[in-house]
């Protein structure tokens, strides 16, 4: 077997493993779903659980945010149809699943709720407070926020055993990943019925817990700052994203910024009070991306090939200069672990704090929610190539000389360096240090 197909196979096995995450109790039977909020993800959730063939209960708070999120999955349907991915009864089916409806009285006879409403705490806090009152006993009650306090989500109800975080990615009827979000109450049989929830949906579900940034989101904020940092020292975003693209991501992480809109994470930035001094100050001079027809990059007029730019250097160049940060080449293996062994680090630190079970459950989120190339495994799979007592030598390596405290190896790292193991066990499909383990040995 090839390196690759090793990685493939592993994978294959981590994922299985991450879907018995929903223990042994007994599903609750799922017919019927509403989801609250008709926009991005709520529009794409009606259509991952029409797919599944659920009947779906989509509402908005308005008619004419409804009347869009319909339109728009009328319109996805219609052109997959076109393009021959279903046939056009399948479109009709499909889409005769999905009932819209304004309130969320239109909730009561659902056997679960998915709310993907604006992130906003107050405001979702209100709507689990309604829908405590609408949804029969029993039933699912799910959010699919980004990073809110799912503890302060279920707080609003008197029945915080039975909410869950399902944590779906952009778009949601075709990424797989769904990072399941146990809360402090969360039940075991509410855990039980939203992996079968998920499996249902064709998904890949992964137990996480409930922790700021879950877990994919929480490792991305590490390469993000890593990202940001190397420029600082004299990488060109194009250095940086080229790094990843060899090593197999489809996208380096400033076109992703780019594409997704600079203001995107300056506002998560700000809710955490966070700074990004390049990003920050290409959002304050109007570079957003590729709305903008600039962002890291520079676009010609309706085309999304991203272009170097000077102004950003000189950008940079001003700022690391008013840091006393010094510019230098960096070679591209120092850029690909300074993305890559960040994000193993903070995962161990995850693991650590039981926030994820095992190190194949990390590997499977990133594959499935981020682009992770699966020839590679998954950042645990890919830091046991290098071996651990390696990773710790070269973070602590860049900890000292950046004098950057997030790099410091993560005393599971360390541990495992020191006994001469691996995050994952390549022999037992999939298994893997796991969270209670490491803490245990801590
Ligand atoms: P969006 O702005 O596209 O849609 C939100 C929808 O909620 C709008 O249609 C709005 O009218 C509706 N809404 C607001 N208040 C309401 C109320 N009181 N009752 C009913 N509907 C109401 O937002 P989105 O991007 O779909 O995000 C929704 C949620 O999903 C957020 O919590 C977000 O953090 C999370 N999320 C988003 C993404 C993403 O990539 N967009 C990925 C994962 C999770």
């Amino acid at each position: 077997m090839s390196g690759a197909q090793a990685a493939r196979a592993y994978l294959e096995a981590a994922e299985t493993e991450a879907a018995r995450g929903g223990g042994d109790a007994a599903p609750a039977a799922v017919g019927h779903v509403a989801v609250v909020g008709a926009g991005t993800m709520g529009g794409g959730l009606a259509m991952a659980l029409a797919n599944a063939g659920l009947r779906v209960t989509l509402i908005d708070k308005a008619e004419e945010g409804l009347n869009r999120g319909l339109a728009t999955i009328r319109k996805t349907y219609e052109g997959q149809a076109a393009r021959g991915r279903i046939t056009t009864e399948q479109a009709g089916e499909r889409a005769a699943l999905i009932q819209g409806t304004t309130g969320l009285a239109g909730a009561a006879g659902a056997d679960a709720v998915i709310e993907a409403v604006f992130e906003n705490l107050a405001l979702k806090r209100e709507i689990f407070s309604e829908l405590d009152r609408t949804m029969r006993p029993g039933a699912l009650l799910a959010t699919n926020t980004s990073g809110l306090d799912v503890d302060a989500i279920a707080a609003a109800t008197a029945r915080p055993a039975e909410v869950v975080g399902m944590h779906f990615f952009s778009p949601a009827n075709i990424m797989r990943l769904v990072e399941v979000v146990r809360g402090r109450e969360t039940s075991g049989a509410t855990i039980a019925t939203t992996f079968a929830l998920a499996l249902r949906m064709g998904k890949v579900p992964v137990l996480v817990g409930n922790a700021p940034g879950f877990v994919g989101n929480r490792m991305m904020r590490r390469r993000g700052e890593q990202a940001e940092r190397l420029l600082l020292e004299g990488a060109t975003p194009e250095e940086v994203d080229a790094a990843l693209r060899r090593f197999g991501f489809a996208m380096g992480p400033f076109a992703m910024l780019d594409m997704a809109g600079l203001d995107v994470g300056l506002r998560s930035r700000r809710e955490r009070g966070a700074i990004a001094v390049v990003d920050d100050a290409l959002n304050a001079s109007g570079r957003l991306g590729q709305k903008t027809g600039a962002g890291y990059y520079r676009y010609r007029e309706g085309d999304r090939t991203p272009l170097p730019d000077p102004a950003v250097l000189d950008l940079v160049r001003e700022a690391a200069t008013r840091l006393g940060v010094p510019q230098r080449t960096i070679p591209e293996e120092e850029i690909l672990d300074r993305l890559l062994l960040p994000m193993v680090n903070e995962a161990a630190r995850i693991l650590e704090t039981g926030m994820a079970e095992r190190a194949g459950d990390v590997d499977v989120v990133w594959a499935n929610g981020y682009g992770f190339p699966r020839d590679r495994g998954g950042p645990m799979y890919h830091a046991d190539t290098i071996g651990a007592a390696e990773v710790v030598h070269r973070l602590s390596a860049y900890a000292g000389a950046t004098g950057d405290a997030t790099l410091r190896p993560a005393p599971l790292l360390e541990r495992l360096a020191a006994e001469g193991r691996c995050f994952v066990d390549r022999g037992s499909a999939g298994r893997a240090v796991a969270g209670a383990e490491g803490r245990n040995a801590a």
